[in-house]
């Protein structure tokens, strides 16, 4: 096969969390022409892929549906036409998923392909409920069975006869068909008292579990409304779940939590949550656009301060420095001042120490921390890059101690323009939390979102600020803040959203 020719990957998605994806699936992804992809992939998953074509292939109410053969046809032709096409199947692609059935029209085609293995939910979703499929002492072999036709349930095609009577069964696509899976496996002769969990929307942050026994199951399942997609574990290891229901009792566990911030930025904070359990959207308010350098900038070395506020601040800084043909070491001798440890960590990855950093990240602290260094500021030159919307308190009070200051408008923040549909999304998410990293955050999602969804964000959702000066603004904006740290800075932000709302 030569490298221009085109090939198939039929790639397991995995279970729900977009991180538990496989590197070589990823890898998959960043490098595909088009993608063919299941409702049950995770749709954050074609980010890795913003430029392949994304072609929805599987089943829903609402789209048309293509056959099989429809979709083997799709994957061939596209092969054929030498691209490298992503076959993308929630889970793994050979479980349930008809990928042997693909893989056999790609090989009777003469079209080249390769099977990148999934995690499949039949063990994930148990794993994220706290239940081992296998344990020793307890079960040593699991089966994984369809539970999805309720006449081959009956028939005996699906035979539950000959399964096991010791080890765990797992039941895909079972949830209407429970009473018959349980009166068969009753029948077959395993105890009535024999613990089943049904585990739905496994992995991901909407994730429900209800554990009962073969006897009550189905009751408690109606009674809970569990809906697909649900597996259900039979076996003793199902009764494991109360002790080991690890994810589930995250202290952020199902939490809807809305991050404001500039995508770029957002990353350490949606992390941080996402570790605690929160379900995220994201709702970008802020995009930062470079701008351009002045020509009174001059040299950087004949400065005695630097002064960068934010991660951009040291990004954009150093994309115009390098634009001016500048290199690191026109900095030697210039003393770097920082607010706030994430600035600070921006500036160690390019191996530049901070001579400055206050104990509070405010603008008023620094100012104080300043003066305690260097005592008198008069004739001192501060460069200080930052954004266009900067507050302006730190450049006044440095000049009215006699620095000479030079404001680098190093970047612009422009307002995302808000479509209405991606607004009215957020409303039908029905937030608990909206968090603000700054007072353009609160201003620019007041703005995109319009007074009147604003008040009904209001109806189901605390808002929470990273500190004063935007707590400041959103209040101003009717956002009542009940949700501050004392130290403004990410991780404190987050402790403070989990004393707030998270289970303890
Ligand atoms: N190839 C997939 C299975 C596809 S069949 C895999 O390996 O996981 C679809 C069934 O998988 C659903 O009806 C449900 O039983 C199960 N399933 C898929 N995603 C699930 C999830 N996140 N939580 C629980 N069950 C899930």
């Amino acid at each position: 096969m030569s490298a221009s020719q085109g090939k198939v990957y039929l790639v397991g998605a995995g279970p729900g969390d977009a991180g538990l994806i496989t590197v070589r699936g990823k890898e998959c992804l960043e490098h595909a022409d088009v993608i063919f992809y299941d409702s049950l992939a995770n749709p954050a998953l074609l980010e890795y892929a913003p430029k392949a074509e994304h072609v929805f292939a599987g089943k829903a109410t609402d789209k048309h549906t293509l056959t099989q053969t429809e979709i083997n046809d799709l994957l061939v032709a596209h092969a054929r036409a030498g691209k490298r096409v992503v076959r993308l199947k929630g889970g793994d692609p050979f479980v349930f998923g008809r990928g042997g059935e693909e893989a056999l029209a790609l090989a009777s085609a003469g079209v080249p392909f390769e099977i990148v293995p999934g995690v499949t939910a039949g063990i994930a979703a148990p794993a994220y409920a706290g239940i081992p499929v296998t344990h020793r002492g307890a079960s040593t072999s699991v089966t994984l069975i369809t539970g999805h036709d309720e006449q081959a349930l009956e028939s005996g095609e699906v035979d539950l006869a000959n399964i096991s009577l010791h080890g765990t069964l797992v039941f895909y696509m079972s949830v209407k068909n429970l009473p018959i899976i349980a009166r068969k496996i009753i029948a077959m002769g395993r105890d009535a008292s024999t613990p089943v969990a049904v585990v739905s929307s496994g992995t991901f942050p909407k994730q429900r579990s209800v554990v009962g026994t073969l006897t009550d199951i189905h009751d408690k399942a109606v009674q809970a409304g569990v809906t697909p997609p649900a597996v259900v574990v039979i076996g003793e290891v199902a009764g494991l779940h109360d002790e080991l229901a690890w994810f589930e009792s995250l202290p952020l566990f199902g939490k809807k939590i809305v991050v404001t911030r500039a995508r770029a930025q957002a990353s350490e904070l949606v992390r941080q949550l996402h570790d605690l359990g929160a379900d995220i959207f994201e709702f970008p308010t802020i995009e930062v656009e470079p701008a351009k350098i002045d020509e009174s900038f001059g040299n950087i070395g004949d400065y005695d301060w630097v002064v960068l506020t934010s991660v951009n601040g040291v990004e954009m800084l150093f994309e115009r420095l390098e634009e001016l043909g500048c290199d690191a070491r026109d900095l030697a001798g210039v003393k770097l001042c920082v607010i706030g440890s994430a600035t600070a960590e921006a500036l160690h990855k390019r191996f530049l120490k901070v001579d400055l950093m206050p104990e509070k990240y405010v603008a008023e602290e620094l100012m104080g921390a300043l003066v305690a260094r260097e005592g008198d500021l008069a004739g001192k030159r501060f460069l200080l890059p930052r954004a266009d919307i900067a507050r302006s308190f730190l450049p006044e009070e440095l000049r009215k101690r006699g620095a000479e200051v030079k404001e680098l408008v190093a970047y612009r923040t422009v307002v995302p323009r808000s479509t209405d549909e991606r607004a009215e999304a957020l409303l039908a998410y029905k937030p608990d939390l909206v968090t603000f990293t700054s007072s353009s955050t609160a201003r620019n999602f007041y703005e995109m979102i319009g007074e009147e969804r604003v008040a009904c964000v209001k109806a189901t959702a605390a808002f929470a600020s990273i500190g004063p000066i935007t707590a400041k603004t959103a209040e101003e904006l009717g956002m009542h803040v009940t949700i501050q740290p004392e130290t403004h800075d990410i991780p404190h932000f987050v402790d403070a959203i989990v004393d707030a709302i998270g289970r303890h």
